[in-house]
This record gives C-alpha cells, sequence and structure tokens, in this order.
C-alpha cells in the first residue's frame, strides 16, 4: 500500500456542539463525513469544564474578544459533546466545506451549518448568546494536530483500512 504521508492525508477534529447533540442530530451529521469518505478514527462524548474550554479555544478571545469567548465557552459547557477524529486525503479542507461559514446565515445550503441552522450574527449579539452553529472542526493542519492531541490520547486513536482505502490506494 502506498504511504498515507505521500498521499495527503490527515487527521482532524470535529466536536458535535450540544445544540448538535441535544437536537438529535448527531447521527445525520456523522453521515455526511461519512459519506464524503472520511474515516472515523477515534471518538466519545465529552462534558466540558472551563478548563478545558479555555485550551479548545485558546485564542477566540485574543480573536473575537471576551464576550465571544465568554458566550462560546459557556455554550459547550451547557451540555455534553461528541468529538471524532476523522481521516482522510486533505480531511482538514474537506470538513470545513462540509460544514460551511461559520455563521450560519451566511452557510451555504448543502453545508451542516447551512442545512440544519439559520442564525445570524446580529441575533445572536443581540440575545448575548453564541452562535449555535452544531459544529467544531479544525480550522488548519496545525490547530488540527493541536486539537487532536488535546482531545484524544494516542490509545484512544486508532488504525484500520477501510473497503475504499484498499481500492483507492
Ligand atoms: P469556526 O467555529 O467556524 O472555526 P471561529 O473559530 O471564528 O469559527 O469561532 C469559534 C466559535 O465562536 C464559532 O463556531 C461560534 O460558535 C462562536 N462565535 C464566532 N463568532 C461569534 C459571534 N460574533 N458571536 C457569538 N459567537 C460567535
Amino acid at each position: 500500500m502506498t504511504d498515507s504521508s505521500d498521499l495527503g492525508v490527515e487527521r482532524t477534529l470535529v466536536v458535535l456542539k450540544p445544540d448538535a447533540v441535544t437536537r438529535g442530530l448527531a447521527g445525520r451529521i456523522l453521515t455526511r463525513f461519512e459519506d464524503a469518505n472520511l474515516k472515523i478514527v477515534g471518538v466519545k462524548m465529552k462534558q466540558m469544564d472551563a478548563d478545558f474550554a479555555r485550551k479548545h479555544y485558546f485564542d477566540l478571545e485574543e480573536r473575537l474578544g471576551a464576550e465571544v469567548y465568554n458566550s462560546t465557552a459557556g455554550f459547550m459547557q451547557s451540555n455534553p459533546v461528541m468529538a471524532v477524529v476523522l481521516e482522510g486525503v486533505n480531511a482538514v479542507t474537506t470538513v470545513r466545506k462540509i460544514i460551511g461559514a461559520t455563521l450560519p446565515s451566511e452557510a451555504a445550503p448543502g453545508t451542516v451549518r447551512g442545512d440544519f441552522a439559520h442564525q445570524t450574527k446580529a441575533s445572536a449579539d443581540v440575545s448575548g448568546k453564541a452562535v449555535m452553529n452544531l459544529v467544531h472542526a479544525s480550522g488548519n493542519v496545525e490547530e488540527a494536530k493541536y486539537e487532536v492531541n488535546l482531545w484524544f490520547g494516542e490509545d484512544e486513536q486508532f488504525d484500520y483500512e477501510t473497503a475504499a482505502e484498499k481500492l483507492a490506494y
């Protein structure tokens, strides 16, 4: 079999946020990634606490301010989340395309955020609530490495070959 690093195989972190879990959308959202032939190589449910939220969103306050940080970190702790490590060629970019733009009002139809939510920035700002956009996904390869290692130990990530991989590579 071809060496996976030559193929551009990457691992990326997806977190199904409390709105996805409490709305019962986990299966439907995960199906979208599986349909794109991305491979699930790690999965867990977690109740985030303040300390872990800070580690996960380590630069959010600096990037978007304390208000956005506080509403987002608070929302992420409001109910359990489901974290998944996905693997595939160009996985980081592919997953970002599947989930769509950060603001549901700007996310294209066919994307997870575009199909399952409609919230605007204005409505989030007025209500003082987080943008509930169902999914977190690593923004780039460097971020993906940090996030996968933050959420998953080596012994919680798995190697196996799918039937499709046997055909493709
Ligand atoms: P993404 O999740 O698409 O990578 P960011 O990293 O920029 O986007 O933002 C992290 C999270 O912070 C978003 O997913 C969203 O939940 C929340 N957020 C972003 N912008 C706002 C905002 N203007 N008001 C409230 N929450 C926001």
